[in-house]
C-alpha cells in the first residue's frame, strides 16, 4: 500500500459520500424484498464467498471485482471504489441472508468490466522464521535407527529459498526477496523493516510469506497451518476530523482496512488449498487462522505465516526432516501464490478460489 494509493482513496470517499446522501434518498424508495440465502446467491451468482462470522465481515469476489459488507449493517462496498446502501444482510444460525434485490444489484456488478486499474504484485518477500542463535522449535526423530535432531530454522529455510527458487523463475519481473539466505538471525524488527522499505511503483503491491514449523506439548500434534492478519489490528484510513456522516464513519474504516486482510485471506486460501494437495495424505490440515502475529501485524501489506507441521511429533519431524517432503511444502506455498497473483493481477479467475 502506498500513499499514493490511499490519497485515491481520500478522493474516492469524497466522490462516495456524495453519491451516499443521493442514495439515501432513493433507498427510502426501496420495496422489500424477499429473503435469500447468501450462499445460495453466491452459488447461482458463482462467485467466491467468504465470511469471517467472528466480525461478520462478508468478501464475495468475481471476475476481478469485490464486494464488501458486514451483517447488520446497510453498507456495501464495491472494488474499494463505490458505495451504496443495500438491505443489512442479517447473520443467523444458518449463515447470512440478503434480500433478492440485494443478490440481483451483486449480478449487475459482477457484469460490469473489473476496474480498469488493476494492482500487480511488485515484489514478494519470503520470511524463513528464526535462524542463528534463534533456532525455533526443536524436535527429535529416528532416521535409520539414528536419532537426529530437527530444527525449525533449518526447515523453514530450505523451504523458503526452495519457494524462492521457484518465484524467481516464473516472476522475472517481479522482486523476489528473502529475509535472510543464511544461518543468521534478522530480529522480528528487522524483517518488518526489510519489508516496508522495498521500492515499489504506484500500483504494485508487495506479499510477505512467513515460514514457520510449529512445536506443542502434547506431543501428538500434528499438522499444518496458515495464518493470517487479524482484523483487530487496524490502520486508520480515514480522516475522523472530517465529516459530517460521522456515524458511518468507524463502518466505512473497518471495510476499507480489511483490503489487507481481505487479500491476506485470499493469499491463505489459496496457500493453504495448495499446500493440501501437495502434502494434505501425509499430514492434518488444520486449516486457516487469524492472528495478531508480531511478524504480520507490522507489516503494512498483505501477509501470511504458514505453519507447516509439528517437529514435535516425532512422525512429523521425520517428515519435516526429510528434504523431499521440504519440496512438496514448498511447491504447495508456490502454487498458492501464483493462484493469488494471478487473481489479483486482474485475471478474470477469483471464481476459482472456493
Ligand atoms: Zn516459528
Amino acid at each position: 500500500m502506498t500513499e499514493t494509493r490511499i490519497n485515491q482513496r481520500d478522493k474516492i470517499l469524497a466522490v462516495a459520500y456524495t453519491l451516499l446522501a443521493i442514495m439515501s434518498l432513493l433507498h427510502a424508495a426501496d420495496i422489500p424484498t424477499k429473503p435469500v440465502r447468501l450462499a445460495e446467491a453466491a452459488a447461482r451468482l458463482e462467485a467466491s464467498l467468504f465470511w469471517d462470522p467472528l466480525t461478520g465481515a462478508v468478501t464475495l469476489s468475481k471476475n476481478g471485482h469485490l464486494v464488501n459488507f458486514r451483517a447488520g449493517e446497510e453498507l456495501v462496498l464495491f472494488d474499494y471504489r463505490e458505495l451504496a446502501l443495500l438491505d443489512a444482510p442479517i447473520a443467523d444460525a444458518g449463515g447470512i441472508l440478503v434480500t433478492t434485490a440485494f443478490e440481483a444489484r451483486l449480478e449487475a456488478f459482477f457484469n460490469t468490466l473489473p476496474p480498469p486499474v488493476s494492482y500487480r504484485v511488485g515484489a514478494i518477500l519470503i520470511d524463513p522464521g528464526h535462524g542463528g542463535k534463534d533456532p525455533g522449535a526443536i524436535g527429535k526423530t529416528t532416521i535409520n535407527g539414528k536419532m537426529v535432531t530437527v530444527a525449525e530454522k533449518d526447515v523453514v529455510l530450505k523451504v523458503a529459498k526452495d519457494v524462492y527458487e521457484r518465484l524467481s523463475l516464473v516472476y522475472p519481473d517481479k522482486q523476489i526477496l528473502l529475509t535472510r539466505t543464511n544461518d543468521t538471525y534478522p530480529s522480528l524488527e528487522d524483517r518488518v523493516e526489510m519489508a516496508n522499505s522495498v521500492k515499489l511503483d504506484a500500483h504494485e503491491a508487495i506479499l510477505y510469506i512467513s515460514i514457520h514449523a510449529n512445536s506443542a506439548f502434547n506431543k501428538s500434534s500434528t499438522g499444518f497451518e496458515v495464518w493470517y492478519l487479524s482484523p483487530d489490528y487496524r490502520r486508520t484510513v480515514i480522516d475522523k476530523g472530517d465529516s459530517q456522516s460521522s456515524d458511518i464513519l468507524p463502518i466505512l474504516n473497518s471495510m476499507m482496512e480489511e483490503e489487507f486482510t481481505t487479500e491476506s485471506i485470499l493469499i491463505a486460501k489459496s496457500i493453504m488449498e495448495e499446500l493440501d494437495k501437495k502434502i494434505g495424505k501425509q499430514s492434518p490440515n488444520r486449516g486457516i487462522k487469524e492472528e495478531s502475529w508480531f511478524v504480520v501485524r507490522n507489516a503494512k501489506m498483505p501477509s501470511v505465516l504458514v505453519e507447516l507441521g509439528f517437529v514435535s511429533n516425532p512422525g512429523e519431524a521425520g517428515l519435516l526432516a526429510d528434504d523431499g517432503y521440504l519440496q512438496k511444502c514448498a511447491a504447495g506455498i508456490y502454487n498458492g501464490l501464483t493462484v493469488f497473483i494471478s487473481h489479483f493481477e486482474g485475471s478474470r479467475g477469483f471464481t476459482t478460489i472456493q
